[in-house]
Order: structure tokens, then sequence, then C-alpha cells
């Protein structure tokens, strides 16, 4: 093999090695990114937000009406105890009876209408959460794929680089130079296979001295237009 052919390996193998890196980061980001997840849960937690002074309403005037009943059940206790004999006084505690009846009914509307609001923004809650238990597995479900491409992604770039290995020590170390600032400045492509004649990647065609040389594979050749080292395959 000539020092240009073996280069065109060392590029072929350099592009699966950049090609496995690329796809490397891109799955450690598809890690690290929880967006979906915390989007999910704040969703919930504005739920939450929105259904909790609701449920704290609710048991508040629910107390509160326990409070009232217990006092309507003692004085009506009180007005037919017989103990109470002065008509003025007795009448006096079925105002503050009925009284006390007007203020349970009035909290019972307002009971009502808290219990209603908290069924609505519980189903809402819940719906949130359901949402984000979804969003949850699912990405766990693609982490796990995404782990296991990762580690398969690993062992074939360490393979690679063994590879790569070999293939530099049959190159020349100016040849094995030339490729590595040429591999900067040319996307990762510095090696263009000649065909027919023309350079495959600029698709420049050669003089036939150019194509003689690089038959030769004596030196390395580069295409007249873009300055790739020129191989025939
Ligand atoms: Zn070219």
């Amino acid at each position: 093999m000539s020092q240009a052919q073996i280069l065109y390996r060392l590029q072929q193998i350099d592009l699966d090695i950049d090609a496995r890196r690329s796809r490397l980061s891109y799955i450690e980001r598809e890690l690290n990114d929880r967006s979906a997840i915390e989007a999910a849960e704040s969703k919930v937690a504005e739920a939450e937000g929105k259904l909790s002074p609701w449920q704290r309403r609710s048991s508040d005037l629910d107390l509160q009406i326990k409070g009232l009943s217990d006092k309507i059940r003692n004085a009506e206790k009180r007005l037919y105890s017989g103990i109470v004999k002065n008509p003025k006084e007795l009448q006096d505690m079925q105002e503050e009876i009925a009284s006390l009846k007007r203020r349970r009914a009035a909290l019972e509307d307002d009971l009502l209408e808290a219990m209603i609001a908290v069924e609505e923004h519980q189903k809402a809650y819940q719906e949130a959460r359901d949402n984000l238990d979804a969003i949850t597995a699912r990405r766990e479900s693609e982490w796990d794929e995404l782990r296991r491409e990762k580690a398969r992604l690993e062992s074939e770039l360490r393979e690679l680089e063994k590879q790569r290995e070999k293939v530099i020590a049959d190159l020349d170390e100016d040849a094995l130079e030339r490729y590595t600032a040429l591999r900067d400045v040319k996307s990762g492509q510095p090696i263009s296979p000649l065909s027919d004649g023309i350079c495959s990647v600029c698709g420049v065609e050669q003089s036939t001295t150019v194509i003689q040389q690089v038959r030769r594979g004596e030196r390395l050749i580069t295409c007249t237009n873009c300055g790739r080292i020129l191989v025939i395959l």
C-alpha cells in the first residue's frame, strides 16, 4: 500500500471515530436533559398551588360548621331541658338558635362551592400528575436505550482507536503530519480518491501528469483545485 492509500484508510477510521464521538456527545446531552420532566413537574406544582387553598378553605369551613353544630346542639339541649323557665330568656335562646342555623346554612353554601372547586382542581392536579408519570416513564425508557447505545459506541471507539494505532505505525512521520494539518482545514476529509481522473471531493479533473504521479504513489500529490491529497484505490 502507498502512503496515500494508508492515509485514506486512516481517514476512514477517523471519520468513523468522529461520527461516534458526535453521537456520544448528543447522547450525553440527552442523558442530562431533564427539561421535559421539569416542565411537567412545574405543571404539577402549579396545579397543586391552585388546589391547596380550596382544600384549606374547605376544611376550615367544615370545622366552623362543626363548631356551629355543637353550639346549636348544646343550645337546643338547654332549651328543651326545662331548666330555663323565663319566657323572655326562652325566646332569646330560640332566636339565638335560629341565628346560628342561618350562619351555618350560609357556611354550608360556601362549603359546597369550595368542595366543587376542590373536585375541579383535584381533577386538573391528577391529570398533571399522570402526565408527569407518563413523561418520566417515557424519558427513562429513552435513557435506558441511550445508555445501551453509549456503551456500544464506547466499545466501538476503543476498537477504532486500536485500528488507528496500527495504521499509524505504517505511516511516515511527514505523511502523518501533512494529514493531520490538512484534516483541520478540509473538514476531516484531507484525502480524496481519484475517480476517472477526477478528484472525487471537489469534482475537478486532474492533468495527466498529476494522475500518473498519483498512480506511481511515490510521494503525496495534491488536487490542483482543492489541495487534498489524491489517492487511487
Ligand atoms: Zn479536489
